[in-house]
């Protein structure tokens, strides 16, 4: 490995999704001698296949107060946008536990303020790895709709609209006749939808990655192939352990591993209660139909994309055993959602996929040195939202190794809070 700059670390960072791919980024960019270690191929996880939204104004917590509410209806539909596998359920309680408790009224609005710093500054962290990456092009600001196709949904939104509006983040309602000016597409008959202007959204999430990593070696990085089984701590020594035998020596290592990363963490003394939230594609390479812009829709819990390959329809939440094979059944229903609210969507050659969503109870990513070994900082469960908070968390995973204090608080991040 090489070294630099004087000054510089030898920093393993584990995962090249786009949070790993990111922190690579930014500390090759400070002159680190820097390993990306990745199981399979860039991108090979949930990087790949999302709805590539970008919103710096999402900061709504997944669990809300009244959630507690939500969870009997989840358990009861097979087919709705939420699912718990019935032969998970008893291992997925003590997370949904957790994570109703995370909706409590009083620690909903600090949650807010913390995603909202994270997810605020997305187009001014991404600017300089992607423009020195060339993929500046990957990512347009066109706004998104987010669709309200039921009479009344707006209206138990509201609570939600108003943390935003509180944080200062714009947006329009908009009756049927303002959403079908920006979206001739869709049929008549939904009930209204919100205009977000600040949003935006990569054209082609897994070229993102493949971008930054291509950059990040073409500048002296290194990428190895090889799946981390373990941390070693021996005295003076890290290394991240392979499965195959090799071991890569580090000052300092970065577990940006996404869903798969807790396993990594063993003997740290650290309660992390990271889940999975699969969630799911239908890629249409010839939709037939235009967007001009990422069309949400609220009830159903999905994103119609104008993606590089086409359109894409992806959203859904399933919770299962992490080695349950997928039900693209549920990729195959985004075709018929969508179809209902975009006439003359063409599904011929659809393709599917499945991504696995890291998540905390809390809705907030770790980010941060391990307290009993600060050698080794965490930058993982970025749930619903990695494609918006992944190039802040290199950012300020970059602050915290060179010593400088990060541009936002990052306290409610801290991987001890559980
Ligand atoms: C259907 C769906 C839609 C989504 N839509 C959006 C959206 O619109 N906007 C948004 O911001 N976010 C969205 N997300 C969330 C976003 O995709 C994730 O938050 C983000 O991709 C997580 O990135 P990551 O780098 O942490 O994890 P991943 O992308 O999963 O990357 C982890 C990497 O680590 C590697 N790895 C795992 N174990 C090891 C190991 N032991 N050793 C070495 N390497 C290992 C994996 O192979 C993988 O490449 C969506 C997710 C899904 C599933």
């Amino acid at each position: 490995m090489r070294k630099d700059r004087d000054g510089g670390s030898r920093i393993v960072v584990v995962g090249a999704g786009i949070v790993g791919a990111c922190c690579a980024a930014y500390l090759r960019r400070e002159g680190h001698a820097v390993t990306l270690l990745e199981a399979e191929e860039p991108a090979a996880g949930a990087s790949r296949g999302n709805a590539g939204a970008l919103s710096p104004g999402s900061c709504i917590p997944l669990s809300m107060p009244g959630v507690v509410r939500d969870v009997p209806r989840w358990l009861a539909d097979p087919d709705g946008p939420l699912v718990v596998r019935a032969s998970y359920l008893l291992q997925a309680l003590p997370w949904l536990a957790r994570f109703v408790a995370a909706g409590r009224p009083g620690r909903i609005e600090a949650i807010a303020d913390a995603l909202h710093a994270l997810h605020g500054a997305v187009y001014d962290s991404y600017q300089p790895i992607l423009q020195a990456s060339g993929a500046g092009n990957l990512i347009r600001q066109t706004g998104c709709i987010v669709l309200y196709c039921k009479p009344g949904s707006l209206e138990s939104a509201m609570a939600g609209w108003q943390m935003r509006k509180d944080r200062g983040i714009p947006f329009e309602v908009l009756d049927q006749k303002g959403v079908h000016d920006l979206v001739p597409a869709l049929a008549p008959g939904f009930a209204c939808g919100v205009y977000q202007p600040q949003h935006g959204y990569v054209v082609d999430p897994q070229a993102l990655v493949v971008k930054l990593v291509d950059h990040f070696k073409a500048g002296g990085g290194d990428l190895v192939i090889g799946r981390a089984a373990r941390i070693d701590r021996q005295g003076e020594r890290i290394a991240v352990a392979l499965e195959d035998g090799r071991s890569l020596d580090a000052e300092r290592i970065v577990v940006a591993a996404g869903a798969w990363s807790k396993p990594l963490l063993a003997g740290l003394g650290l309660s992390i209660p990271l889940e999975t939230q699969r969630g799911y594609h239908l890629q249409l390479p010839d939709p037939g139909i235009e967007l001009p812009l990422p069309v949400s829709f609220s009830e159903s819990k999905f994103y119609a994309t104008p993606m590089a390959g086409g359109l894409r329809l992806a959203g859904t939440v399933e919770f299962a055993r992490a080695s349950a094979p997928p039900d693209f059944r549920r990729a195959r229903q985004l075709g018929a959602l969508a179809g209902t609210w975009l006439p003359g969507l063409n599904l011929a050659g659809a393709q599917e996929w499945m991504g696995r969503r890291p998540c905390t109870p809390d809705s907030l990513p770790l980010i941060g040195a391990v307290p009993k070994d600060p050698r080794i900082l965490l930058a993982f469960g970025h749930g619903h939202n990695g494609m918006t908070s992944a190039p802040t968390t290199g950012r300020v995973i970059a602050d915290l190794i060179a010593g400088r204090s990060p541009f936002i608080d990052l306290t409610p991040f801290r991987p001890d809070r559980f």
